[in-house]
């Protein structure tokens, strides 16, 4: 038989010291994981042989690139002339640097080596989403989404092929970990969105990136160092790096807590994601596989460390599940637990109406409980922002990434 709700909850109650008793959060029946088979988390997939990507310009740290051009016996001033073609103007091909004699552009090129290969292109929106599938080194496939709003742009980017976080509502999650990206192949698909936007290729006009998300495939905190890296080649100002302001960069994570106190560590002052997806470890522990060693109260006290040390606003991103994490009483749980941590905005709470993905039996919530749940949060005066579905109709939308060719 199984126990009563309340009573279930009890065990690991994170809310136990402010609300006494009551407090019945309902859990759908189990076995609640779905589709298919569990599968393992897996935190590291080395890349090992052909499959390694060759070491690239986006890789190197502006000191690193003068000793490149060096090694190649050519003067300094090159790798000066160099980034000013790659990050000033997005021409990444040494063919297109005329002003460079014929020999150096030559010699350059071994610096420029090809990381992506486009092997589809997608667009939604009147041309204003572009999905892009890449092929990586050894063949693993990878997906980044370009969206244009009015005054704004931004690129969705990949720092994992696959993912080993195995979250059931994600179709990334259940084809597991094939390999981490490289700083460069990261770096090159905001590259790639810029030429498409300075060459006006992408409806709209031209225009350049404003914010990168880390929300396409991938965990980035379980690539730590090569996201760490490429986030530093976007903020870079140019002509040394794309010069994007760090407040338009967005990492989102599942809720790697070691992960998250590292980043808030690193002095940039970049925006953090945090996938709640529920307020209770109950459900969290079903929908989120990764709360079975990291608990929501862990999360949620990290999250808030950071928003303390950084002064930036934690985003939490609740994907709205119809009758598994909806319901009023859960809004309310969640408001508290971000309330009593903190009351001068630390959070705010983006919904996303859960995106269908293949062979999953869970969709979004009705329009009436999704009201009720953002008044719930509104009534607590916590922010909250409904999240838009862009790309829903390309597989492009938030956690419909599966590099699944159509
Ligand atoms: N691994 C990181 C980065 C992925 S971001 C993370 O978990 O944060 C992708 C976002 O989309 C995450 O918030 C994820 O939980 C959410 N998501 C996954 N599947 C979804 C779906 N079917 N509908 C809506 N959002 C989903």
């Amino acid at each position: 038989m199984p126990a009563p709700q309340a009573e279930r909850f009890k065990r690991g109650d994170p809310l136990e010291h402010t609300s006494k008793g009551g407090l019945a959060l309902p859990l759908p029946t189990s076995p609640l994981a779905e589709p298919g088979e569990e599968r393992a988390l897996v935190f590291d997939a080395p890349v090992r042989g052909s499959a390694k990507p060759p070491k690239h310009w986006f890789d190197l740290e502006p000191a690193a690139r003068a000793t490149a051009v060096a090694a190649l016996g050519l003067p300094a001033y090159r790798a000066r002339q160099v980034a000013t073609h790659v990050f000033g103007r997005y021409e990444y091909r040494p063919e297109e640097w005329t002003d460079l004699p014929t020999d150096a552009r030559a010699q350059l090129a071994v610096l420029f080596p090809s990381l992506l290969t486009p092997l589809q292109e997608l667009t939604a929106d009147r041309g204003l989403t572009v999905k892009t599938a890449w092929a990586l080194t050894g063949g693993a496939v990878i997906e980044s989404v370009l969206m244009r709003y009015p005054g704004r742009t931004t690129v969705c980017i990949s720092s994992q092929a696959g993912c080993g976080m195995a979250c059931p509502f994600c179709a990334t999650g259940q084809g597991g970990l094939q390999r981490s990206l490289s700083t460069a192949e990261i770096v090159a698909q905001v590259a790639d969105a810029e030429t498409k936007l300075a060459t006006g290729v992408v409806a709209g006009g031209p225009g350049q990136v404003n914010n990168v998300v880390f929300m396409g495939m991938g965990e980035p905190l379980a690539n730590y160092v090569a996201v760490m890296a490429a986030l530093r080649q976007l903020v870079r100002p140019k002509p040394d790096g794309f010069g994007i302001s760090a407040r338009g960069l967005t990492v989102s994570t599942v809720g790697l807590v070691p992960g998250i106190a590292r980043l808030a560590a690193e002095e940039l002052p970049i925006t953090l994601a945090v996938s709640l997806h529920a307020p209770d470890d109950e459900l969290r522990d079903e929908l989120i596989p990764v709360n079975q060693r990291w608990k929501v109260g862990e999360l949620l006290d990290a999250a808030w460390d950071y928003a303390r040390i950084t002064k930036r606003r934690v985003s939490i991103e609740y994907a709205l599940i119809r009758d598994i994490n909806d319901q009023a009483v859960r809004a309310d749980l969640l408001a508290r637990e971000l309330r009593r941590r903190g009351d001068w905005n630390w959070a705010h709470v983006n919904l996303i109406p859960l995106n269908p993905t293949p062979g999953s039996k869970w969709t979004a919530s009705r329009r009436r409980d999704q009201q009720t749940f953002i008044e719930r949060l509104e009534r607590a005066g916590v922010p909250v922002t409904l999240r838009d579905t862009r790309g829903r109709e390309i597989d492009g939308a938030c956690g419909q990434l599966a590099a699944s060719l159509a």
